[in-house]
């Protein structure tokens, strides 16, 4: 899908470089981006860093992504795409109560969620190429309404915090040995 030139997503992708973090920051809901990204050579893709050749062979240097590249890149960078594309899978159709939402919708309760089947906290702190993008590919996703979402994040936050008392509970005891 091309971008259009004058849209603020093709100036976010294309424009001029902003610092970003070489770590997956959880707030910030997408990966770190990889070297090929920022460094844009003629002819080697942006995401995956692969040469891009034409039909003969020779480097297409007019071009600076695979074409499934942009499409993958679109889906896990995103997030409004995510959404587009989710809801066409999903129908708006809760996976955990199977409650049908509409696509949109100003009151909160009415709302539906991504959700990450294995959440993304497992990835904090990796840099791209620790990364499982798997985690932000359509198979890892679901719909999920604002009762079921809520409910499986207090879930995982009660979990978090036993594998953190867990973790600490170890470093104290190999500090102590
Ligand atoms: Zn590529
Ligand atoms: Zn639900």
């Amino acid at each position: 899908m091309p971008l259009n030139r004058y849209s603020r997503r093709h100036k976010r992708t294309f424009g001029k470089k902003k610092p970003e973090p070489k770590v997956f920051l959880e707030e910030h809901r997408v990966p770190p981006k990889p070297t090929s990204y920022y460094t844009k050579m003629k002819g080697r893709c942006r995401f995956c860093g692969i040469l891009i050749r034409k039909k003969d062979g020779k480097t297409n240097t007019r071009r600076s992504w695979h074409k499934e590249c942009i499409d993958e890149y679109t889906y896990i960078y995103h997030p409004s795409e995510t959404r587009k594309r989710l809801y066409k899978r999903d129908k708006g159709q809760c996976a955990s109560c199977g409650i049908i939402k509409p696509r949109k919708s100003k009151i909160f309760k009415e709302r539906w969620h991504v959700d990450h089947i294995k959440p993304l906290w497992e990835q904090k702190g990796k840099r791209f190429k620790e990364i499982d993008l798997g985690y932000w590919r359509e198979d890892n996703l679901q719909t999920l309404c604002t009762q079921c979402h809520s409910t499986k994040t207090s879930k995982e936050a009660t979990l978090r915090a036993k594998l953190k008392k867990e973790s600490d509970e170890t470093t104290n005891t190999k500090n102590n040995t």
